[in-house]
């Protein structure tokens, strides 16, 4: 390796060479005799600019204060690194690293540690090292930097079809895309004398990060991103096979976002996932309305961590009727968060997050087990047996160990599982269909109904329905809240119950808050209904109460 040029001076603040401590390499020509007490311009033309004008803005006047910074330098075809100490009232210490050839150095005697080994560009802890000196520099010049953080969309979809080295050629394909995409700076002004420049690194598997030390103004970054998206909307051509891909990207600015690199790095990140929500193939900037969301969601997420150790669940029941004779058939099982600070939360604001981070596996199972103990409760209380409908998200369908889950929970119960309904979306059944025509069946075999949800609001594959051993339709609210005056809304009401019942299949309404919507379900001969105009979802007390009421009121009226 070669020896590194290395010298150390100290220098005033007004630029006069005090002393001269230290050099290691002998080609380096400085005489201290001569050169102490002249302008450091003289002695080191070259660094001199860049030295002083970080260490005045080290030390302002008449401040005493240790201060250690280092930045990299590049003049002519050499490369300085320098480190600034202040050590006085006036003086700076500077020891300056020649560093001209180094990396080049280290990445031919097979030093991989700063390298990514598949598309050979920087790896993640070399793009660190390098955005820690441009927000310096940046911060001195007062320049704007952007980070790119750049996800392939669907990548792991490449790998299980074409294999590994397909995939691995792929990324070397993309980066050198978006490579052309950094070297074309047409539109962006290039500071020439910058010690960083544009550089673009792999961080993982199919996610690479961009540094752009090159921008004017904030919307440049996005010209990169648009030069991104286009130059991968051609297609790869991987082993004879053209492949297509596309790329999720997230920008961060420094200063205007955040002026620490984790932070940097951080906020990028959000604003690709971000992107990726807003459907992919796409960019966007990082804002900071978009980190209060994340935040308010981590609050959440660390909330729901502990609310079920801690008993903060309950679940609410909805009672469903038999449209024709107006008895109780079944209730739904509807959870609810009781926050220590005596909030109810809905469902709505939290489940999707339950599901973003797999919580709904162990907080579906909580609801189903209470669900089936409270069922068997009511029924050893003498109350005629009728149905729980439990909601099951897909995730929780999706688990190896849902069927397991089921039997388990029946079985600690003692519920009959003819009185268990499981209540699944559309969405679940579209996705994984063999596997799930698989667990239906078991299902159906151990004596328990499924029944769609919000049927019509999802992907409403007829074909599903012949396929799937669905027993109960759910006709969404949607279709029902306009029903009395929405000739489409009835046409498409009665078409569903015409089909369900073709299919033998039993249909119930949600979200009936009217007697003139019940009238219209009970004339196209809908099989139940559940709503407001019934009675809202209620605490097991409350639902007790309405039984017994319910039940002497339709028996007496028989
Ligand atoms: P869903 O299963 O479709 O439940 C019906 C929703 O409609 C319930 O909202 C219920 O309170 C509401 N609703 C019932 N009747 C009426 C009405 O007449 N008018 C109006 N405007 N609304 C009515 P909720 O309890 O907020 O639950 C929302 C959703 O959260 C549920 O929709 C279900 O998808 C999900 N959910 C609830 N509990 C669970 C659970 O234990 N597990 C899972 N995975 N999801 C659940
Ligand atoms: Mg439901
Ligand atoms: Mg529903």
């Amino acid at each position: 390796m070669n020896t590194v040029p290395h010298f150390i001076v100290q220098i005033s603040t007004d630029g006069t060479l005090l002393d001269f401590i230290g050099c290691r390499d002998s080609n380096v020509v400085l005489i201290p005799d001569i050169i102490l007490g002249r302008p450091i311009s003289d002695v080191m033309p070259s660094l001199a600019l860049p030295i002083m004008d970080f260490a005045q803005q080290a030390l302002p006047a008449g401040e005493i204060r240790k201060f250690e910074s280092d930045f990299r330098y590049s003049i002519n075809d050499c490369s300085y690194e320098v480190k600034l100490f202040v050590s006085g009232p006036d003086k700076i210490l500077a020891i300056v690293h020649d560093i001209t050839g180094k990396e080049a150095d280290a990445l031919q005697t097979g030093s991989h540690a700063y390298q990514d080994s598949l598309t050979n560009l920087p790896n993640r802890y070399l793009f660190q090292d390098r955005l820690k000196n441009a927000i310096a520099h940046a911060a001195r010049k007062q320049r704007l930097i952007a980070l790119l953080h750049i996800d392939l969309d669907n990548f792991k979809r490449v790998n299980e079809t074409l294999g590994y080295d397909a995939g691995d050629r792929l990324l070397c394909s993309v980066a050198d895309r978006c490579m052309t995409s950094l070297r074309k700076t047409d539109t962006v002004t290039r500071f020439i004398t910058e010690d960083t420049e544009s550089l673009m690194a792999r961080i993982g598997g199919d996610e690479f990060t961009i540094l752009l030390t090159e921008i004017t103004k904030v919307q440049d970054a996005a010209l990169v991103c648009k030069r991104i998206i286009s130059l991968l909307s051609e297609p790869f051509i991987i082993e004879r096979k053209e492949v297509f891909i596309t790329a999720s990207i997230g920008i961060s600015v420094y200063p205007s976002d955040s002026d620490d690199m984790t932070s940097l790095i951080k906020h990028a990140d959000i604003a690709m996932n971000q992107a990726k929500k807003q459907g992919k193939n796409t960019f966007q900037y990082y804002s900071e309305s978009m980190n209060t969301s994340t935040l308010e969601r981590f609050s959440i997420e660390n909330k729901l961590r502990k609310a079920l150790e801690r008993n903060e669940f309950m679940l609410f029941y909805q009672p469903q009727i038999d449209i024709s004779t107006g008895r109780v058939i079944g209730v739904e099982a509807l959870i609810r968060w009781l926050q220590p600070d005596l909030v109810l939360v809905k469902p709505g604001q939290f489940i999707p997050v339950t599901e973003e981070t797999g919580l709904i596996v162990p907080i579906g199972e909580w609801v189903l087990r209470t669900a089936c103990a409270q069922n068997k409760t009511w029924q050893s209380e003498g109350i005629e047996p009728f149905n729980m409908t439990v909601n099951i998200s897909g995730i929780q369908f999706q688990q190896d160990t849902f069927i397991e889950m089921v039997a388990q929970s029946l079985y600690d119960s003692g519920l009959d599982p003819s009185y268990l309904k499981l209540e699944l979306t559309e969405s679940c059944l579209t996705k994984h269909s063999e596997n799930s025509i698989k667990k239906m069946n078991l299902l159906k075999g151990m004596g328990i109904q499924i029944s769609i949800d919000d049927f019509g609001t999802g992907y409403s594959s007829l074909n599903y329905l012949k396929r799937f051993p669905v027993e109960i339709l759910k006709i969404d609210r949607s279709f029902i809240c306009d029903i009395a005056t929405n000739p489409d809304d009835q046409a498409i009401v009665r078409a569903i119950i015409a089909l369900a019942h073709n299919l033998n299949i039993t249909v119930i309404a949600e979200g009936v808050e009217t007697k003139k919507q019940l009238g219209l379900l009970r004339g196209y001969g809908c099989d139940g209904a559940q709503g407001y105009l019934i009675c809202p979802p209620i605490n097991p007390v409350s639902l007790t109460q309405f039984i017994k009421e319910r039940m002497f009121a339709t028996s007496s009226k028989m």
